[in-house]
């Protein structure tokens, strides 16, 4: 578990060098892991390739078979390999286990939807000429994962390209590669042949370089920042590698003066919490109806001081640590300048007196803020919630779109107008109305603006990975 994958062999990096996996919830050491580095992603890319001759020729009907095989294990061990996504993230282990069931589920939706890359057959202008277009695999995939879903993420793109034909050199976050570990060994135990996938955590921008660099793989499918994301797009536009793209969010929601402020405060503190905020979908901008926001502000406060924060094998634990001790300095700094600009924290922003070790922190709720607080422009990503307001449906929207980000944004009222016309006018890949979870294993899920470019799960998360090929035959 603490070595790279490569040509279906466990191995330690090519100079040796290792990197030290700690546990944010005891800063202890979990385990010295290989560090890749450029070297080793070219081994792991000639394999793929060499696997790509063979594998591009099985028919979708035997990789599902893999798939499926997959998913059942998955299932069947998922209360240990959860325990050691709560050793790496510390995230409570019913999320743990929820999660690489939906990993389990999403490689048993790709089995099936694998064989449905229908091509199709189109009339042309001449009598002696008949045209159809064909999809087929591209061929070695790239696939970069952050550690915030450390099954999911990787998960969704590994399918949907194995599914499509394609083989695949992952390289899963540094800090999480154990959930990574547990969903290749469901593939390698299920029959999924030599060199198909591969695994080299370690230096990323050398792997990210040895991928952006070799012919041979054709597509990048990266789930991460947008700086990072951005980097990518530099170095693919020398070689035309195909880019995925799952960056940053900054989620509006606007709740309006016709809900149930009880119920929805409730639900608000889980939802925006949920992986201690630490999720690209998010719900981050609160915007409340003035006629409601002071109530609303009361009830949330008090829902989210009563959030139980602590260690992810612990019952009832809902808020783990944050991922690294960087992710918790972000937080506080973000903290420290809102108070300079004048914001007010109603609950938490603290380290817990129960848990002087790790890297947790007591969920925030902050207001006195406006469009032009740090907290309204920036991506959080940890649990901080800010609280805005706004007038009406005009105001609500347009200071819901004052983002470069496009990814997700949320809605809650009971009138159906302004459900319609909010949805219709939000700037974003995907709206939830009344509701917290506007994505699912057969949903696309995608951002516009500088949230990224493609789509993940989905039938258009299969196509994300085949090429169209247009055949034409004349002179008939
Ligand atoms: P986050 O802020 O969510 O950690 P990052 O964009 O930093 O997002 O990381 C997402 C993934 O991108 C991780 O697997 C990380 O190792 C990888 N990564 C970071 N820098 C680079 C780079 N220069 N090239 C390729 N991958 C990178």
């Amino acid at each position: 578990m603490n070595k790279l994958f490569i040509n279906a062999g466990w191995v330690d990096a090519r100079d040796g060098s290792t990197y030290d996996l700690v546990n944010p919830s005891t800063e202890e050491l979990i385990s010295k892991m290989a560090k890749a580095g450029l070297a080793d992603a070219v081994l792991a890319i000639d394999a793929a390739a060499e696997a790509f001759k063979t594998w591009r020729h099985t028919t979708p009907y035997t990789r599902a078979e893999i798939l499926k095989k997959a998913a059942a294990y998955l299932r069947e061990h998922l209360g240990t390999i959860a325990t050691d996504m709560v050793l790496e993230t510390g995230k409570p282990f019913a999320e743990a286990k929820g999660e690489f069931a939906v990993a389990a589920n999403l490689f048993e939706w790709y089995a099936e939807e694998g064989k449905r890359a229908y091509g199709k057959t189109i009339p042309t202008n001449r009598p002696d000429k008949r045209s159809s277009y064909i999809w087929q695999p591209m061929g070695v995939i790239g696939v970069i994962t952050a550690w915030n879903f450390p099954a999911y993420n990787p998960a969704r793109a590994w399918a949907a390209a194995l599914a499509a034909g394609n083989t695949v050199v992952a390289k899963p976050a540094e800090s999480t590669p154990l959930s990574a570990h547990h969903l290749l060994q469901a593939l390698v135990q299920s029959g999924l042949p030599k060199g198909v996938i591969n695994l080299v955590t370690g230096d990323a921008p050398a792997i990210g370089d040895a991928m952006l660099r070799d012919p041979r793989l054709k597509k990048i499918s990266f789930t991460g920042s947008t700086r990072v994301g951005k980097i990518l797009m530099d170095g693919a536009s020398l070689t035309q590698t195909r880019l995925s793209l799952e960056l940053g969010g900054n989620a509006p929601v606007l709740i309006f003066d016709d809900v149930d402020t009880d119920a929805i405060a409730k639900s608000a503190s889980v939802a925006r919490f949920r992986n201690n905020g630490q999720v690209c979908i998010a719900p981050q901008r609160f915007y409340v109806h003035k006629n409601i926001y002071s109530e609303f502000a009361a009830k949330l406060s008090k829902y989210v001081s009563q959030l139980k924060v602590g260690f992810g094998n612990e019952e009832g634990v809902q808020i783990g640590p944050l991922i690294t001790k960087k992710q918790r300095d972000n937080v506080f700094e973000l903290l420290e300048k809102s108070k300079k600009e004048n914001a007010r924290i109603l609950t938490g922003g603290y380290i817990p007196d129960q848990l002087p070790k790790g890297y947790f922190v007591q969920p925030a709720v902050v207001t006195n803020l406006d469009q032009e607080s740090s907290l309204a422009k920036q991506e959080i990503f940890g649990p901080i919630l800010p609280l805005f307001s706004f007038d009406n449906l005009d105001d609500g929207i347009e200071k819901a779109n004052n983002t470069e980000y496009g990814l997700a944004a949320y809605v809650f009222t009971n009138d159906l107008k302004t459900a319609i016309h909010a949805a219709e006018r939000l700037e974003f890949g995907m709206v939830g109305i009344n509701e917290w979870a506007p994505h699912g294993t057969e949903l696309p899920f995608g951002g516009w603006k500088q949230s990224g470019q493609g789509h993940e799960s989905g039938s258009e998360g299969l196509f994300e990975y085949l090429e169209k090929k247009l055949i034409s035959i004349g002179g008939l």
